[in-house]
């Protein structure tokens, strides 16, 4: 693969699409092309170390900087995980691109069981504390790199699977359930005496999209609440 196909390779990677890419070159025909596929700077043949030294280092500090505002923006400070904001503009983006290339995906909603009297019982640091764990556990839980788990509001959390079917889905949201309740987080107010989660699972197959999922997943989640909690619908 030439610089310019390549480039345009690694741009396609949702993963790494980010990342910035200095293209060397020989000539100057090729610049346009550079910036037209993602390139963020060149450098000209012949070159010096020290050009290539701060090229780089310019770079990686401008990434720095840009990685370090974006944490600020779309995580969540308490519990580590993506926050709404992020949600917003992710779920538009993996809606689309399971349209396009013709796939499924899941939206998951959990919420935390009896977490009202959790924080009664125990206080609100200790519930500050179980959020933690819980938003931990799922994320741990969810095992490919394109798999989030977002805050939506105060004890919810929405689990996307990019390119997942109900079948998987409910595979993974079987596992959050189970790890949640292994870890045997002490509740008193809850009739599991543990901390447990439910859950309501949702795909695109069938629906219109982004904003229909999210209402039948919340349904479904009221369901799992309805029938007696630690427990998923779909
Ligand atoms: P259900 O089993 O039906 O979900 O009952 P619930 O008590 O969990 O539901 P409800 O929506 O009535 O209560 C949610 C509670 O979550 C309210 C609040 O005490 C607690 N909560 C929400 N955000 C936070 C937070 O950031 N920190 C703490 N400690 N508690 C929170
Ligand atoms: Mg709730
Ligand atoms: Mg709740």
């Amino acid at each position: 693969m030439g610089g310019i196909e390549t480039c345009k390779y690694l741009k396609s990677l949702p993963e790494i699409s980010n990342v910035p890419i200095i293209f060397i070159t020989s000539s100057h025909e090729n610049e346009d092309t550079c910036w037209d596929v993602g390139g963020v700077d060149f450098i000209q043949k012949p070159f010096t170390k020290k050009t290539v030294f701060n090229r780089v280092k310019t770079h990686l500090t401008i990434k720095l900087q840009r990685d370090k505002l974006t944490n600020l923006v779309f995580l969540d400070s308490l519990t580590g995980v993506f926050n709404r904001r992020y949600f917003d503009t992710h779920i538009e983006k993996v809606d689309l691109n399971a349209k396009r290339m013709n796939e499924d995906y899941a939206l998951i909603f959990i919420d935390i069981d009896f977490f009202k009297q959790f924080n009664d019982i125990y206080g609100h640091l200790e519930g500050d504390k179980a959020l933690k764990i819980v938003a931990q556990t799922i994320q741990k839980t969810l095992k490919r790199p394109r798999d989030v788990v977002i805050r939506f509001g105060g004890e919810e959390f929405v689990i996307v699977l990019p390119s997942t079917d109900l079948k998987g889905s409910i595979l993974v949201t079987e596992d959050v359930i189970k790890n949640i309740s292994a870890l045997n987080i002490p509740h008193r107010g809850s009739n599991f005496k543990h901390l447990t989660v439910s859950a309501g699972i949702a795909t695109l197959r069938g629906l219109k999209g982004e904003t229909e999922i999210l209402k039948v997943a919340d349904d479904k989640l009221y369901i799992s609440k309805q029938l007696g909690r630690n427990r998923l619908s779909y």
